[in-house]
């Protein structure tokens, strides 16, 4: 947060508008035009709008969506929420991404939709997704929650697929405080997302014949609006995301170029036409060459007071996805992965000292 995010938001608090107003428009023609797609729709966080854009999709009962068990849970929740079945097909163990081979292998008759996801602020191979969807005409929804500023083929991530989600909590990367939004090309699903964040309510043509005070609530929304200030914090931060990025992939270059001579750790795989915005930088611990296990290296690591994390546990693990009878092992390579992976410090404040610190760390634990 700098002096001009927090101008930001107390010029808002002294505006007429706290809710939904003009700063909202604003920051939705400032994502939209920084992606290139045509429209932008934003939400109170980036679980609502998954859920927006699943609704939008026309995601019910009886539909499979094929998605990625290495996510944070509200991607496949979002499924659920509308009465879907999310289907899991397993990763491509280099990239962490969904593999596109593994999805066709899930594809049946009820599937309606996939929701890849840039994990780790990588894109996913999204042609190959595309060119999956449209033998059957399915909906492509990309969970971009990492990947705002990410590259794929030279052009942002946002408008390739039917609907892109990005977040905006604080960890991701600009922050709204909690805030979410999706892009889209497609008129009919903007419409439909603008209806479902406010209570499906809007001026029909009929409304409109009946009076200034007349609505009309014609599909089952919710109040799912981001508010003024969240915006307005947000057009602040979209000014300064490509510093953002800038340093983040500059913190990528730095572990690439120092962890290679570290044995037993693997790096992330990059695809060619992927330009990563590195929201997470990590690691797979390979079992086959160090004595030490995940768990004792993470132990010492946070002993050492470097922030390792482990991102995510497969979804399906979950006793909630348990209870709903899908079974481990059933995606074998994103299960592997797991036991393997640990996440490395990464942020644009990180100074060239803390990157030492944890290169240092690293090599002092595991060697
Ligand atoms: C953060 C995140 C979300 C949810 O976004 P919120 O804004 O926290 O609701 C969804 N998917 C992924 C992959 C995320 O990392």
């Amino acid at each position: 947060m700098d002096e001009d995010d927090i101008a930001a938001v107390v010029e808002t608090l002294r505006s007429p508008f706290l809710t939904q107003g003009p700063k909202v428009v604003e920051f939705e023609r400032a994502v939209s035009e920084y992606v290139g797609a045509k429209y932008a729709v934003a939400f109170l966080n980036g679980t609502t709008a998954l859920h927006g854009a699943c609704y939008a999709a026309g995601i019910g009962t009886g539909d499979e969506v094929i998605t990625t068990p290495i996510t944070f849970e509200a991607t496949s929740n979002a499924v659920l929420y509308c009465g879907g079945t999310p289907v899991f097909a397993d990763i491509d163990e280099c990239t962490y991404n969904l593999d596109p081979k593994e999805v066709e292998k899930k594809i049946t008759v009820k599937t309606k939709a996939i929701i890849p996801v840039d994990f780790t602020g990588q894109p996913t191979d999204v042609d190959a997704i595309m060119e999956l969807a449209e033998i059957q005409n399915l909906i492509v929804i990309v969970d971009g929650a990492h990947s705002l500023g990410a590259n794929y083929k030279g052009r942002k991530v946002g408008k390739q697929a039917h609907m892109t989600m990005f977040s905006f909590h604080p960890v991701k990367p600009i922050t709204t405080g909690e805030g979410g939004i999706i892009t889209t090309n497609s008129e009919v699903f903007y419409e439909k997302l603008t209806l479902f964040r406010s209570h499906g309510i809007s001026k029909t043509p009929y409304a409109v014949e009946q009076g200034d005070w007349y609505y009309e609530m014609t599909e089952l929304g919710s109040n799912y609006r981001m508010n003024d200030i969240q915006a307005a914090l947000g057009s602040s931060q979209m000014r300064k995301i490509d510093g953002f990025i800038e340093r983040r992939r500059e913190i990528a270059a730095f572990y690439n170029e120092k962890l290679v001579s570290i044995p037993g750790i693997v790096m992330p795989k990059q695809l060619e036409e992927t330009e990563s915005g590195w929201h997470l930088y990590m690691i797979q611990l390979d079992n086959k060459v160090l004595t030490k296990t995940r768990r004792g290296i993470f132990d010492e690591m946070r002993a050492l007071n470097i922030g390792v994390h482990v991102h995510y546990i497969p979804v399906y693990w979950h006793p909630y996805y348990q209870e709903l009878g899908y079974e481990k092992g059933l995606c074998p390579k994103a299960e592997k992965w797991y036991e393997q992976a640990m996440t490395l410090p990464i942020f644009p404040g990180m100074t060239d000292e803390n990157l030492g610190d944890v290169v240092a760390a690293l090599r002092e634990v595991v060697c």
